[in-house]
């Protein structure tokens, strides 16, 4: 709540489904946008990713994937 202040975005954290890619070579992970009860795959290695929950800040940009530590 900032009154007269610059415009900052409200940060929102929320659990969110996420899946993890099961390669211990690589961290990447991702939102949960697939509707279907699909398998996604690693989108940087292609490997298997495992569903999971992580509490996350809900952002507006449209990244679809990201790394741990970024
Ligand atoms: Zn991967």
């Amino acid at each position: 709540m900032a009154f007269g202040k610059k415009n900052q975005p409200e940060i929102v954290e929320e659990e969110t489904k996420i899946w993890v890619c099961s390669s211990e070579d690589c961290n990447c992970w991702m939102r949960d946008n697939f509707k279907s009860d699909e398998k996604p795959v690693c989108p940087i290695c292609k490997s298997e990713m495992e569903a999971t929950s992580k509490v996350l800040q809900v952002v507006t940009n449209n990244s679809l994937y990201y790394k741990e530590n970024q």
